[in-house]
């Protein structure tokens, strides 16, 4: 079953889903790790992908579908936790349809607001190997330079997170994504977490809530 994490660029998804897949065993899949695999390996879907990536906007829903097919294979008996997908309403709806053996347990909001986001982007650094988010001075590596998770000393900026994409990335963001919300909202399944607090007390009340979503769906 699927747990889809959503909300805004900068809002901490990334980083949630890596503590939950490696202190609790949830499978965590992001379409936007997955994307920037295949333009580090040259893939035909990666040169689709790499301008538009630079740019802030979004990678035309079949390329998605067709990474998302790829990842999720051999998923069912697990709980996944969706990072990325789906960005917009048609999205929503295809993985309702064409990916109907993942079932959608529900949608849980990470809600920051603006500034904040802005401020979290403009600190970020980010593992070109593994792909580890670290904020320069809110979450430094242990070791300045060097990647806590995989040794790698090549921390960097995604050419996405300058200032001017950052802010196509959150219009994208408030046009496309917010009406997912309420594509989830409709069928009750939709839940927001205040995004804003330290990264332990975002984790603790994000886990109960996957707890509480998988096990309605489970009943
Ligand atoms: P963030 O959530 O911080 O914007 P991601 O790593 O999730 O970062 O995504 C980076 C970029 O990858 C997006 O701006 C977009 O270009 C592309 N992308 C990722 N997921 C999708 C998707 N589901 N649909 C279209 N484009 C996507």
């Amino acid at each position: 079953m699927i747990i889809v994490l959503t909300g805004a660029p900068g809002a901490g998804k990334g980083t949630q889903a890596d503590l939950l897949a490696q202190r609790d065993g949830y499978l965590k899949v992001s379409t936007g790790d997955a994307l920037r695999k295949h333009i580090k390996s040259g893939t035909p879907i990666g040169k689709i992908a790499d301008g538009i990536m630079a740019k802030g906007q979004l990678v035309p829903d079949d390329v998605l579908l067709k990474i998302l097919e790829t990842e999720l294979a051999g998923t069912e008996s697990q709980v996944v936790l969706l990072d990325g997908y789906p960005r917009n309403l048609a999205q929503a709806q295809e993985l309702e349809k064409t990916l109907a053996r993942y079932p959608v347990a529900g949608a849980i909001q990470l809600d920051v607001d603006r500034d904040d986001l802005i401020s979290r982007i403009s600190g970020r650094i980010v593992c070109a190997q593994c792909q580890t988010p670290y904020h320069a001075t809110m979450n430094p590596p242990k070791k300045s330079g060097v990647c806590d998770k995989c040794g790698s000393t090549q921390l960097v900026r995604r050419p996405d997170d300058a200032p001017d994409k950052v802010a196509t990335r959150l219009d994208v963001y408030d046009k496309n994504t917010k009406p997912v919300l309420d594509f989830y909202r409709a069928k009750g399944v939709c839940k927001t977490i205040d995004g804003a607090r330290s990264t332990e007390e975002v984790y603790k009340d994000l886990k109960a809530t996957i707890q509480d979503l998988s096990r309605s769906r489970a009943q």
